[in-house]
């Protein structure tokens, strides 16, 4: 479980990302964060794996207050915890495969792998990981040849590849047309009930939020504004 109480966040330059989130994240929820651009999403979901700290308060995963971990800790939390950006952030001239094979450094840490030598089982895993988002035929390709779905689709298998628990997604669609979106969002719903990894995901979009999400948390200048399903949200919110 994924816990926030009390937790403010303010940038440096004085600005409140988070004002006082108070949350409780439950094993395999599929959420929705939505609001305005500017509304605190991305602070919220990268202040989980600590892209940015939070200032104030506690964010218990598992029971352990992860603002009070050492680095070494820290990173330990992390390599439960799949990131999926906007822009795909893939090494663009490297292959797919290699790509998705960089989820697994996190997770065997050997020095063969960091100096590219992956087993068999990291490659295996890479390639199942690829079938499951569809695209193992893509595996050879140089990730900057692919569409920008099919990028997004790589990060998705570069981070089933670390074998999260979580999965935290800043707006994955936000580049896509519409048609592609969806096929993005299917495959992270798949993974989500297939595997009960825990996702949480940036959208700016409502409609496909309510498509989608088992929960919506809604957010308007680093506060949490809604909090429910989706058949709650009203025309208010
Ligand atoms: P959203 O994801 O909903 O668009 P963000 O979480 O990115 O919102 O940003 C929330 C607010 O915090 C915005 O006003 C943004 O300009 C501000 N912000 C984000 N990052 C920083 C930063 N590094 N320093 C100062 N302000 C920031
Ligand atoms: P992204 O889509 O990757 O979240 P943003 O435009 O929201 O891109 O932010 C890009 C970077 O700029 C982030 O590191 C964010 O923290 C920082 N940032 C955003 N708003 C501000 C701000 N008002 N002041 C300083 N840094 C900001």
């Amino acid at each position: 479980m994924i816990e926030f109480k009390n937790v403010s966040l303010t940038y440096p330059n004085g600005h409140q990302g988070l004002k006082n989130v108070n949350l409780k994240i439950n094993d395999g929820e599929f959420i929705v964060v939505v609001g305005l651009s500017g509304a605190g999403k991305s602070t919220l979901i990268r202040s989980i794996n600590q892209l940015v700290k939070p200032t104030e308060g506690e964010l218990i995963i598992d029971g352990v207050d992860t603002l009070k971990l050492n680095d070494r800790k820290l990173k330990d939390t992390r390599k439960n915890i799949g990131m999926i950006f906007q822009s795909y952030n893939l090494v663009k001239r490297m292959s797919v495969l290699r790509n998705v094979l960089t989820g697994s450094l996190g997770r065997t840490n050997t020095l063969k792998s960091m100096l590219g030598l992956f087993s068999k089982e990291d490659i295996n895993l890479a390639m199942t990981s690829l079938a499951r988002v569809g695209i193992e035929d893509k595996a050879y390709r140089r990730a900057d040849q692919l569409s920008g779905g099919q990028q997004q689709r790589v990060s998705i298998a570069r981070a089933l590849t670390q074998q999260p628990k979580v999965i935290l997604a800043d707006e994955p669609v936000a580049s896509l047309d519409p048609p592609t979106s969806h096929v993005v969002m299917k495959d992270l719903k798949k993974i989500n009930k297939e595997d009960g990894i825990t996702t949480l995901i940036n959208l700016h979009f409502i409609d496909m939020a309510m498509e989608y999400a088992d929960r919506i948390i809604g957010m308007r200048e680093g506060e949490v504004v809604f909090d429910g399903p989706a058949s709650e949200v009203s025309e208010k919110t």
